[in-house]
């Protein structure tokens, strides 16, 4: 199923669990929203949500990446003819080599893991956000698993509830846990071989029983 199918049905989902917790609309529209993204959420264990559009933002980044690289060896060459030789030169050259040889061989999987180490990275600067760091602790792991596998489990729902849970308490969003465990199992069901339109299953008991239903 294609991700635009996955989100439409997260919001679905989101928008009624967000109208059993509250009917206003201040709920209801967070609900949507965080249930529209759950749902988008298992498949980070794909090459990309939208492999065309993901190809592009691939290259986006290698030429940012790139960019940044060269920023680095102009302001090298700059510092070099005001003020001279210092040792520091040499780590800002390491730093924009380093920029040029990670942009040449970095793919899609690695983006994602290095996204996920951004992500912790994030949770720590947020006063050690725990959430924000398992969020991260999550697409590292997505971004080393085959398709179809522990993100499309119940132990990959479980792991998503602990997070939510975590930044539930972290931001005092009640509806987060419940808008989001309802993207994120709608996602799944949709992925079930019940439905013509799916070649594969899901594999819920997952490793226990790697039955796809
Ligand atoms: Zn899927």
């Amino acid at each position: 199923m294609k991700g635009s199918s996955h989100a439409a049905i997260g919001v679905a989902v989101g928008t009624i669990a967000g109208y059993q917790v509250h009917p206003d609309l201040y709920t209801v529209a967070i609900a949507a929203l965080v249930g529209g993204v759950s749902a988008l959420v298992p498949d980070l264990d794909t090459n990309g949500l939208a492999s065309n559009r993901i190809t592009i933002s691939k290259k986006v980044t290698q030429w940012l990446m790139q960019l940044v690289g060269a920023g680095i060896f102009v302001a090298i060459v700059y510092q070099y003819f005001t003020k001279g030789f210092t040792p520091s030169i040499l780590i800002y050259a390491g730093i924009g080599l380093l920029f040029f040889i990670v942009s040449r061989f970095i793919t899609q999987r690695r983006m994602l893991t290095l996204t996920g180490f951004m992500v912790m990275w994030l949770g720590i600067v947020m006063h050690q956000s725990i959430g924000v760091m398992l969020a991260g602790s999550y697409i590292i792991i997505a971004s080393f698993l085959p398709h179809r596998s522990y993100t499309h489990s119940l132990i990959g729902l479980v792991f998503y509830a602990f997070i939510l849970n975590q930044l539930q308490q972290d931001w005092q969003i009640d509806v987060l846990l419940i808008a989001g465990i309802a993207g994120y199992a709608s996602h799944l069901i949709a992925d079930m071989k019940v439905f013509p339109m799916n070649r594969r299953g899901v594999k819920w008991f997952a490793p226990l029983w790697n039955k796809e239903w």
